[in-house]
Order: structure tokens, then sequence, then C-alpha cells
């Protein structure tokens, strides 16, 4: 019977399996390696960090600090979470564990334009494609920027981005924009180009990311997709939690899921979508859990 079984080794994951272990309690976190944090090529907004540091090093970095106190690590989906009394059985396969808490920290997944995998990592790497504007918008300060998007989402981001650049076009990605009155007298007011779908034939052009849209090919020096993203709650909402609408969990302000024993914290739960913000979540989460686990029997060495 572990005190806590974390699913998810993204920032999240791993700062509360820091806290977790340096609290003497016995934990264990399983992660199947996708975590959103792999893909940075370099994040400039982490604090710590004035030269930047690749999401791999800093999930490297924290694996290291965690193993240190002791974590038990494992490369493994988990299937189901099943809750009996006050404890909980995590299935990863035909496997079975059992743990008196377990804080789920898997994260998102965004979703992707259609271009294939080897031009999407290459065009991610050289910083053509982006996916953050609150991480690196400040990167493409006065740069030539395209997002694909539509709706209030596109809306938003192509104006959050116009905040670093004159130069943005919100292209629409399957055909024509759906923009209500308001969304399109908001994007001419703020000087945005709108540009009809669908959206395709994506390719590193010299030191661009060229696209064919409705008025012909345009090549961008960043691009970024604004078309939503999977939250990873599903484990959660099946066990019984509840979620918000667009599927994120919910938490109270200790990061206590509506089911007792099972906690959650970073992208999953809504919020910034940062590593800041998912480290912080996962602190309140693991000090919240630290408690509870001592209300039930007390932690004494
Ligand atoms: C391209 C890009 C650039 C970004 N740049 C920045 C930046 O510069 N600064 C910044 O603050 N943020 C940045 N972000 C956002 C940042 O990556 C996320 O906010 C952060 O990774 C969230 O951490 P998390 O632990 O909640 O989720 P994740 O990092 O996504 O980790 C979730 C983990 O859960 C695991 N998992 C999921 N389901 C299961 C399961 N069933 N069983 C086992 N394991 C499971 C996954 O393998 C994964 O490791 C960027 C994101 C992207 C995509």
């Amino acid at each position: 019977m572990k005190d806590c079984i974390i699913i998810g080794g993204g920032p999240a994951g791993l700062t509360a399996a820091i806290y977790l272990t340096r609290f003497h309690l016995d934990v264990a976190l399983f992660d199947n390696g996708s975590s959103r944090a792999a893909l940075i090529p370099c994040t400039h907004n982490h604090a710590g960090y004035p030269g930047g540091i690749s999401g791999r090093d800093l999930l490297a970095r924290m694996g290291e600090q965690a193993q240190t106190f002791g974590l038990h690590r494992r490369p493994l989906t988990v299937t189901a979470i099943e809750q009996s009394g006050d404890a909980f059985t995590v299935h990863a396969g035909e496997e079975r564990f059992e743990t008196r808490t377990i804080l789920l920290a898997t994260g998102v997944v965004n979703n992707r334009p259609k271009m294939d995998d080897a031009l999407h990592d290459a065009a991610l790497a050289a910083g053509k494609l982006r996916y953050c504007p609150i991480c690196d918008g400040y990167e493409v300060t006065d740069r030539r920027v395209g997002v694909i998007g539509t709706g209030q989402h596109g809306m938003k981001e192509a104006l959050f981005l116009r905040g670093y650049t004159r130069d943005v076009t919100l292209i629409a990605p399957d055909a024509a924009h759906m923009l209500d009155p308001d969304c399109a007298a908001a994007l001419d007011a703020a000087g945005v180009t709108r540009v009809d779908g669908p959206c395709g034939g994506y390719a590193i052009e010299g030191d661009r990311l060229a696209v064919d849209t409705a008025s012909g090919r345009m090549a961008f020096d960043s691009v970024y997709p604004a078309l939503g993203s999977h939250i990873r709650s599903e484990l959660a909402l099946a066990a019984g939690a509840r979620g918000t609408d667009d599927g994120c969990i919910v938490t109270d302000e200790h990061q206590r899921t509506t089911l007792p024993g099972l906690y959650a914290a970073g992208d999953v739960v809504r919020g910034l979508d940062q590593i800041s913000h998912a480290m912080g979540q996962a602190g309140v989460a693991a000090t919240t859990i630290r408690n509870d686990l001592a209300e039930r029997r007390p932690l004494r060495r």
C-alpha cells in the first residue's frame, strides 16, 4: 500500500514527487513519456534559468532531484483508477497497485495542424511552429506571425500576439472563418489580417514556415496553432470526479478533486498552462496530501 501514486511525470508530477518523498512518504510515480514540457526547445520564461533551458533538461533535473529522495518511478501507462473504501487501485494494463491517495498530473495534448510528424518536430525545434504565446511571444517580437484558428479562441490568440508584433495573420484551419461580428470588429480594430482556409501544404521554405491558404501561399517567421487541446482527465472522470465543461478536473483551492483521496495538479486542472503554475499547484497538492494523510493516521518517525 503506497501513500501516494502520482500519475504523470511532467513538471507537476515531478514537483509533487520531490515534496512527497521529502515528507518521508512512500510514493510511486508512473509516467508514459509524453510530457508537453519535453516539446519545449528552450524555455526563456521559466524563472531561474537566465540563458533558458530545454524542457527535456528541466525534466531530467527534476527527475534526478526526486530520485535523490527515494522516488520509485516506472514507465507505465495507467489505464484506470478505482476507489475502494478509503484506498484506490491503480490499473496499468495487467498490473495493479494499491494506494491511499492519487495525484493526477496527466496534462493536456495540443491539437496539431495537419502536417507530418517529421516536419512538425523540425518546425517546432526551429521556433517556426509555436504553441504557447504566453511562453514565447517575446521571441516573435516584430516578426511575421500566422495563427491557425478561428472563432473566439483564434481571435484571442491573434489579439494576444498583436501585443508583440504588428504583422499577425489569422488563418481559418478548414474553410471560411467562423467569426461573429464582434470578433471580426476586434480583429479589424487591431489590424489583424484575416485569411480563409483550408490550410495545407506546410513546408519550411528558407527561414519561414509556408502554408497554402484560400488567398494563396503565405510564409511566416512563426506559426501558432490555436486549435484547442485534449485534456487528459479521463481517468479521474471515469472514477467519478467532477470535470468542467471543457474537460478539466474540478479541484478546491488545495487541489482536492471531488473524489476524496484523489488530487490533481498542472494543465489537467484549469489554469495558466505554464510550468510555474503546474509546479505551484503540485506543491499545494503534495502538502495537502501529506496533511490529509496525517489526519487519517499520525505521521511520525
Ligand atoms: C511547444 C511548447 C512550448 C512550451 N513552452 C513553455 C514555456 O516556455 N514556459 C512554460 O511555462 N510553459 C511552456 N509550455 C507549457 C508547459 O509545457 C506545460 O504547462 C507543462 O508541461 C504542464 O505540466 P504538467 O505536468 O501539467 O503536464 P505535462 O508536462 O504534459 O506532463 C503530463 C505527464 O503525464 C503523463 N501521462 C499522461 N497520461 C498518462 C497515463 N494514463 N499514464 C501514465 N502517464 C500519463 C505524460 O506522459 C506526461 O509526462 C509549453 C508547451 C508546449 C507544447
